[in-house]
C-alpha cells in the first residue's frame, strides 16, 4: 500500500463464507475498508472476527433480496470510503445448488452480482483486483460456469468501457 500511496482500500467479499482471516489482517488498520455478504449459517460460526461491515444473511436469500442489499451497500460503500482500490472477493459458492453454500442464488443472480460491482467501479474509475473463491456444486460444472462469468463478465465491461471511453475521445475531438 505504501509503494504505491494508497490510502483506502474496499475488499468485497461475496464469498459466501465470512473472510475472517481478511477480517483480522486489517482489523486496526483504517486504510482498509472490509465489506462482507455472507451466509450467517455457513462456516466459520466460532471463528468469525469483525469486518468493518458484515452483512449476515439466512438460508436460501435468493436473487432479488440479495441484489437489493448489494445495490443498496455499494453506492454508500463508495461514497463513504472514496477508495482507491477495489479488491473483490468474487466466490461463487452463494450459487443454488452448491454443496456448502447455502444462499440460493442462480447463475443469472451472480451475474448481476457481477455486473453491480463492475459497473460501480467502472462509473466511479476505481480499478479492482478480482480474485476467486468457493464453489463446491457437483458435478463442477456449475461452478466453473459460474466462475467463467466473473472473468468473461470482467472482461466484457472493462472493453466496452473502453470502446465508449475511446468513442467519447473521438466525439470531443
Ligand atoms: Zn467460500
Amino acid at each position: 500500500m505504501r509503494d504505491y500511496g494508497l490510502t483506502s482500500i474496499l475488499v468485497l467479499d461475496l464469498d459466501v463464507h465470512q473472510g475472517n482471516g481478511t477480517a483480522e489482517l486489517f482489523e486496526n488498520d483504517p486504510r482498509v475498508t472490509t465489506f462482507d455478504m455472507f451466509g450467517d449459517k455457513n462456516y466459520p460460526w466460532k471463528t468469525r472476527r469483525r469486518n468493518t461491515y458484515d452483512v449476515p444473511l439466512p438460508d436460501d436469500t435468493g436473487d432479488e433480496e440479495y441484489l437489493g442489499l448489494l445495490r443498496a451497500w455499494l453506492p454508500r460503500l463508495l461514497s463513504d470510503h472514496r477508495p482507491q482500490l477495489i479488491m473483490f472477493q468474487a466466490g461463487v459458492d452463494a450459487l443454488k445448488g452448491d454443496g456448502f453454500g447455502r444462499l440460493g442464488l442462480s447463475r443469472g443472480g451472480l451475474l448481476a452480482r457481477n455486473n453491480l460491482v463492475y459497473g460501480t467501479a467502472l462509473e466511479a474509475g476505481v480499478p479492482m483486483v478480482i480474485t476467486m473463491g468457493g464453489g463446491y456444486t457437483k458435478p463442477m460444472d456449475a461452478s466453473v460456469a459460474a466462475h467463467t462469468d466473473v472473468y468473461r463478465t470482467a472482461a466484457y465491461r472493462l472493453s466496452a468501457w473502453h470502446a465508449a471511453t475511446a468513442r467519447a475521445t473521438a466525439a470531443g475531438a
